[in-house]
Parts: structure tokens; sequence; C-alpha cells
């Protein structure tokens, strides 16, 4: 049964199901957890179990078809990237004075509506709650029970407060799911009114486990650094893109080795020159400081004695003679370099200028 394929967290999934038995569900739930932690896959999966028109039972617990005109229709959504996507084009379509007041969701079903962050400051706007109190009174009409998630919890201060006055009076056929990384930036009277459930990381062995089945083309070396470096997020394990990381971590890995070294920047300046402005430099770019910072931390791990904390463990070696020729001040001080080549990136300084920069002035360390 479908909801045998949500991994992970069995315990608050099962909470979940056995409230919708006893229609005890709140209206407004918040889903908290990491980035690919399931928050969206477990809001559809619930949406679908209030509204599947077979209603099925597993464990003795509500679940969904997956194959009714409900289950398939509100599963159209699953792939958000790409119905976000389509979404902001057809926007971009419109005749200028349409653009500036239409706002952005995602609908594959009349009676489930999904709210993501507005571009282009990708923050929920007032608009977008508006529309959510202009529909959420009206009985639904193929399902049983309206949904809204939103998919992000970063609102604009009015949209908030607009929220909070449906919370205030939810409708009896109506159900928000609030998705977010951190339950702290939604208003505390917002969370007093709705529910906290929390997604907490899975072991990195059943990621392992997974990933074997998933992803059977991957060495088994591969599939522990996806799991060890994914950080307990199932999502983020799955749609890892293996080759783009490794490929960042051997260009982070010169700059690191070019600052401990100091006296030949040839090989530095071959990397850091192929970070052009462009389409896909400022992407590249943000990889590459992610993955630096990976590095960083993982080599803190080595010089604090929590080894067995260290993600990139196919280099451990490399990490731990990197570890051993620097201190905690330096660390430091690479961190704050890459605060200096975000900020620089946010002024269009020319990337490969302030990667070189920041390797270089690594080296005046002692
Ligand atoms: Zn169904």
């Amino acid at each position: 049964m479908p909801f045998s394929d949500f991994i992970g967290n069995p315990k608050t999934v099962h909470r979940l199901r056995e409230m919708l038995a006893r229609n005890r569900l709140p209206h407004a739930v918040v889903l908290s957890g990491a980035h690919g932690s399931g928050k969206y896959t477990l809001a559809l999966m619930l949406a679908r179990a209030m509204n599947c028109l077979e209603s099925p039972v597993s464990d003795g617990l509500p679940d969904f078809c997956g194959r009714c005109s409900n289950c398939t229709r509100i599963a159209q959504a699953q792939d958000l990237d790409a119905r976000f996507t389509e979404a902001v084009e057809a926007r971009e379509n419109l005749r200028e004075t349409d653009k500036k007041e239409t706002r952005i969701f995602v609908q594959t079903h009349p009676d489930v509506l999904i709210i993501p962050p507005d571009p282009p400051q990708l923050m929920i706007k007032v608009d977008q709650v508006r529309h959510v109190i202009d529909t959420i009174y009206y009985r639904p009409g193929d399902a049983q029970e309206r949904v809204y998630i939103f998919t992000d919890s970063a609102f604009m201060k009015e949209a908030a407060n607009s929220l909070l006055k449906v919370l205030e009076e939810p409708p009896e056929f109506a159900t928000i799911f609030l998705l977010t990384e951190n339950p702290g930036e939604l208003l505390p009277t917002i969370r007093s009114r709705s529910m906290t459930f929390t997604l907490g990381a899975v072991a990195s062995a059943e990621i392992e486990t997974l990933l074997a089945q998933r992803r059977p083309e991957w060495k088994p070396k591969d599939s522990a650094l996806v799991a060890r470096l994914s950080e307990g997020a199932i999502g983020r394990a799955l749609s890892f893109d293996l080759e783009t990381y490794t490929a960042a971590r051997a260009h982070a890995l010169i700059l690191l080795n070019s600052a401990l070294r100091g006296s030949d920047h040839s090989e530095l300046f071959k990397t850091t020159e192929t970070y052009r402005p462009g389409a896909d430099g400022r992407e590249r770019v943000h990889v590459l400081l992610r993955t630096l910072y990976s590095l960083l931390e993982d080599m803190l791990f080595w010089q604090s004695g929590s080894p067995h904390l260290v993600r990139n463990t196919d280099i451990q070696g490399e990490l731990k003679k990197m570890a051993e020729a620097t201190d905690f001040a330096w660390i430091q001080r690479a961190s704050e370099g890459m605060g200096e080549v975000e900020r620089g990136m946010r002024r269009n300084l020319l990337r490969s200028l302030s990667l070189d920069a920041f390797a270089t002035a690594l080296e005046k360390a002692p």
C-alpha cells in the first residue's frame, strides 16, 4: 500500500494516519524537517488518503489506492519543481499588466491547492493567502476535504497575518499543511494554532540500503558516501548528483591544497579559470562553496577528535592530512573567506577572481 512507500519516520506517519482514522487530524498541520526529508511527499500522501475514492485500509489505518481519479490527479503535483517551473513560465507569457497581478500556484486537483513561495522574492505573498481565503470556505467538489499545502514558511508579514485569520476559524472540511525547515520562522500565533510534526533524519545505513535498490548502478562506496552527505534526508539522497558533487569536490580540494602549500598557483588558476561568469557559472560556484564548507566541516571533525562524523568518507586519508596541517583558526579564516566570495558574487565580481583571492589570502596563514 502506498504509505509503505514512505521511507523513514514510521512513528510520525503512524500517528498522522491514526489521527486521520479518528477524524482528529487538526485543520492546520506544520510538517517540519530538513530539505529533502519528505515533508511534501507526506503531505501529498495524506491529501490522497483523505480523498481516495477507494479508501483502502492497511495495518488497520487509512491508506490510498493511487489509482482512482482523486489519487491520480493529486499525484500529478508530485514533481513540484516541474509544476512550479510550468506555472512560472505560464506567468511569463502573460501580458505585462496581468503578470503583476498573477501569483504562482500549483493545482492538479480542483480541491487541492499548493502554494509555493512566489518569485522573484521567493516569499509567500498576501495575494496567495487571499486566494486561499477566497476558496477555503466553499465545500469541496470532487473531494472530501479541501487541502492547502504551503511548501515554505517564508511568509511576507501581511501574508502571515492573513493566514492567521484563516487559522482562527478554519472550516470543517479543510486542512492546511505548512511545510518548514525551521518552525521558528512561522509566527508563534500560527504555530500555536497548528500541530507540529517533525520528520527526523533517517539513519545512513537505511539510506544506503535504499540506494542499493534504487541506484543499482552506484558502487557500494558511492552509496555509502551519498548516504552520509545527504544527512538523513531521503529526498536529497535519491536526487543526489554524484557526478557534479565529485567534480566540485575535486576543485574544492585543489583550492584548499593550493592555499595550504602556497607556492605554485598554476593549478589553482587553471581551475578557477573554468568558473567564468555566465549562465551556469553562478550555480557552479554555489555547488563549489557548499562542497568547500562540507570539507572544512569534515576537517573540523578530525581536529576535534570526532572522525566518525566525517561525511566525505572516501577521502578520509586526505582530509586527515589537511586537518593536521591546519588549525581551527585557519578553518575559521577559510569560512570567512568563503563568505567574502559569496558577497563578491552578489556584487557580480568576476567569479574566478574572487576564488583566486580566496585561496591566495589563506596562504598568508602561518
Ligand atoms: Zn485512490
